[in-house]
């Protein structure tokens, strides 16, 4: 009987579970790989990646194609079978995680609403960043702490606290952790510790 690893058969199983006969593990292996020709994500790129939505950190497959023009477009996100975490399998949330780049109510420009306006208007990003350098700025200087109330140097800053995501690589956390210590913060979570 052939060998066939479990990456085999989800691959497999994507091409086209339901046309294929009957032989090693159910399984007509040669007109699954037919079946596979023809499936939209034949021949695409594969990129790897973590769902962002929680803690689990399940690892995604992203599939893309060059397009004529150059650009390049997203053709499915599904889960990563060779990964420890999730074997292939995502929630229904982590599912959906494709409409992260295609929704149509997806927001991909900075949006910004002053204190007391009930209208949100679109910004630039270098706008957008000077902006939160500056509040950063200010609620460091406003909050920060050099000394304790027994005299003791602390030099932290109270009045930021700073959330890490599911997604962050280990180099991204690290990264992180390192500029928000050198603020001076000392409230830091980070939602996967994995
Ligand atoms: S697929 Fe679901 S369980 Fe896995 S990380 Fe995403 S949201 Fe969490």
């Amino acid at each position: 009987m052939p060998q066939v690893t479990r990456r085999d058969f989800l691959k497999i199983s994507a091409a086209g579970t339901g046309a294929a006969g009957l032989t090693a593990l159910g399984f007509d292996l040669a007109q699954a790989a037919q079946l596979k020709q023809s499936f939209h994500i034949a021949g695409a790129s594969e990129f790897h990646s973590v769902c962002p939505y929680c803690a689990v950190g399940c690892a995604l497959v992203a599939y893309t194609k060059e397009n004529p023009d150059g650009s390049i477009q997203l053709l499915q996100i599904e889960g990563n079978p060779d990964s420890p975490v999730n074997e292939g399998r995502l929630c229904p949330k982590g599912a959906t995680a494709m409409q992260l780049a295609t929704s149509a109510r997806r927001v991909d420009n900075p949006l910004y609403r002053a204190p007391g306006s009930k209208k949100w208007q679109q910004i630039s990003w270098d706008d957008m960043m000077s902006k939160l350098a500056q509040r950063v700025k200010e609620a460091r200087d406003a909050t920060f702490v050099a000394q304790d109330a027994a005299g003791n140097t602390v030099n932290r800053t109270e009045g930021i606290a700073f959330a890490g995501g599911a997604a962050f690589s280990s180099e991204e956390g690290y990264f992180a952790a390192k500029v928000m210590r050198g603020l001076g913060l000392v409230h830091l979570e980070q939602q996967a510790r994995v």
